[in-house]
């Protein structure tokens, strides 16, 4: 039987759930998937969660009173306080009160935060952040999506929409954005985003260059392979990987303005170009910010991977249960 207290830390996804059962030290005692039921709207996903964690604590010998709650990050606009999801439309809930309903099936405290939020709070909890009071966390993923940690609290806002840092504008009149909006970051800095730079660099010169050749032969282009050409000197590349560090270091400096931040956390897919990504972003943010700003913050590469979500939705527990923070 495993001793001592444990968290059931949750991380909802659009495919995949993933879950782990780990300790209020943030170790992974088990970690599993499960695949994310989004027929009927989402209603049995709850369901489905509760019985997985259910089974993996009996078999793992741990009662239900040796449970301190369970944690859930999920894709959407979330009231931070209650952990009402006002609308997750990857998975399809809209008004939907999930720690209740979980409540009522578990009897064990439920708490619920904007996935980014989560993660943040683990990689500063068990990875690059090493718990301090105030941090910045940028996911450059498929979109682009944040959290701010401000005096050792998440940062939630009036109704939730604090640290959404992929819908900052960043282009007045720029590239249509999956929010309706357009000149979004996510626009620019997210992996699609580069790919979209390189995409329309070629429609508008298919005369030359790696870039072209590469789309010619193989007919796609990833970010990596962007970066990739760009460590081997290709002009082109070099260009796209300039403008879009360049981007998010001014928004990082200006962010930092307000946050006054002493880590910033780059992580997603993106971030797997390593200091070829972070160096350049740190020069632009050293060029926009103001001194004391930028002399203080240390910007680093995420740790967690996907671990990330289920040890910060742990944190989240032992935050409201033990009531510790950073
Ligand atoms: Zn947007």
């Amino acid at each position: 039987m495993a001793q001592g207290k444990w968290i059931a830390g949750v991380d909802i996804g659009g495919t995949t759930v993933k879950i782990g059962i780990i300790s209020t030290d943030g170790v992974i005692h088990k970690k599993w998937e499960i695949n994310t039921d989004k027929s009927d709207g989402g209603i049995h996903i709850i369901e489905d969660i509760w019985a997985s964690v259910n089974k993996q604590l009996d078999e793992s010998g741990i009662p239900l009173s040796n449970v301190l709650g369970v944690g859930l990050g999920a894709p959407g606009f979330i009231d931070g306080d209650t952990g009402y999801i006002f609308e997750a439309v990857n998975i399809g809930w809209k008004n939907y009160d999930l720690p209740k309903h979980l409540k009522a099936i578990s009897g064990v405290p439920v708490f619920v935060e904007n996935d980014a939020n989560v993660a943040v709070l683990g990689e500063n909890w068990k990875g690059a952040g090493q718990q301090e009071k105030n941090v910045i966390a940028i996911t450059l993923g498929t979109g682009v999506g944040g959290g701010v940690i401000a005096n050792g609290e998440i940062l939630n806002g009036a109704n939730g929409m604090a640290g959404e840092i992929g819908h900052m504008t960043i282009e007045k009149n720029g590239r249509l954005c999956n929010c309706g909006r357009s000149g979004c970051l996510e626009t620019i800095a997210s992996a699609t985003g580069i790919v979209r730079q390189a995409m329309e660099y070629i429609e508008s010169d298919k005369s030359s260059g790696k870039l072209v050749e590469h789309v010619e032969k193989h007919g796609v282009l990833t970010a990596k392979d962007i970066f990739d050409y760009a460590a081997q000197g290709e002009e082109k590349a070099i260009s796209i990987v300039n403008y879009t560090t360049d981007v998010l270091g001014l928004m990082i400096a200006n962010m930092g303005t307000l946050i006054n931040p002493s880590k910033v956390l780059i992580g997603g897919g993106v971030s797997k170009a390593g200091s070829q990504l972070l160096d350049k972003i740190k020069e632009s943010f050293d060029k926009y910010a103001l001194e004391r700003v930028s002399s203080i913050c240390e910007m680093r590469i995420a740790e967690l991977g996907n671990d990330a979500g289920i040890i910060g939705a742990a944190f989240l527990v032992k935050q409201k249960v033990l009531h510790v923070s950073f």
